[in-house]
């Protein structure tokens, strides 16, 4: 794809998301996947929750300094406000890398209820037994829906495993696994930090556009800076491998910007996590 392919279809790409709270918990999602009814998806703000101080208050990550009781109790809450059966969950285990594990009912409560999954940071399934759970506070969560195949993948992209490619890598486990045609993928790029947000060095800005270059994705900000673009590194890579480009829908929502989620770059750090969510629902 050459870049004027690229952009010319990446122009096209509206992002869009709906925002909603359920006993003080919000939920962020995507239209186009709220569309299917065979599926329930989402991603959490940071409010409704038990903890206090820069963690306050919806913290769903185990590995920040906190109490872990307050986080379990988080999830509890969480899945109530988002009716997730609360032992469906599979919880990734990320490093930023670009492992992507199959999963099914066999794994469901790792990560949460019981030890955690070998490091992986995609999950796929196929299993309506089966809530996948990425954990985030900057980075991309990815989804992925094949509407024939009845098949889901969620993972989480830091800049590295984006720049590594990790929703090709997703995508290749869903044909591998769920025999799906990426033809038939629907994608989605949850709340991140956005391109006008995301400040790099000039070496990760090279490593970016030598890896990517059909897309337009360098800029510099006000301070000079470079920026990198991991909205269009995210669509460039689905589109690499094969899924139409009216199938990517990004949020477009930017969490260094929005005050209802955690940034781990705005907060330095000293911040919570958040989650996203993916099932099959089981009588679809
Ligand atoms: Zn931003």
């Amino acid at each position: 794809m050459t870049r004027e392919e690229f952009e010319r279809a990446y122009a096209k790409i509206v992002p869009a998301f709906d925002y909603r709270e359920n006993n003080g918990v919000g939920i962020y999602t995507i239209p186009a996947f709220s569309a299917y009814p065979q599926i329930d998806h989402g991603f959490s703000a940071r409010t409704g929750g038990v903890s206090t101080g820069c963690f306050s208050s919806l913290n769903l990550s185990f590995t920040r300094p906190e109490q872990r009781e307050n986080v379990t109790e988080n999830y509890r809450i969480f899945c109530e406000a988002a009716n997730i059966p609360l032992d469906s969950m599979v919880l990734d285990h990320y490093e930023h890398g670009t492992t992507v594990l199959l999963v099914d009912r066999l794994d469901r409560g790792k990560g949460y209820s019981k030890p955690e999954l070998p490091f992986c940071d995609g999950l796929v399934t196929d299993d309506p037994e089966v809530t996948l759970i990425t954990g985030h506070a900057d980075c991309m969560a990815f989804y992925f829906y094949d509407p024939k195949k009845q098949a889901i993948g969620l993972c989480h992209a830091g800049w590295r495993g984006a720049l590594d490619r990790i929703g090709s890598e997703v995508i290749r486990m869903m044909r591998y696994g769920c025999k799906s045609e990426p033809a038939d993928i629907v994608c989605g790029i949850g709340p991140s930090i956005c391109p006008k947000c995301f400040e790099v060095g000039d070496d990760v800005a090279d490593d970016f556009e030598a890896a990517f270059p059909q897309c337009d994705l360098r800029g510099v900000n006000a301070k000079g800076k470079a920026t990198v673009d991991l909205w269009r590194v995210a669509a460039a890579q689905f589109m690499e491998s094969g899924v139409k480009p009216e199938n990517i829908h990004p949020m477009g929502v930017c969490t260094f910007e929005d005050t209802r989620l955690y940034s781990h770059r705005r907060d330095k750090g000293r911040t919570g996590g958040m989650a996203a969510y993916l099932r099959i629902l089981k009588n679809s």
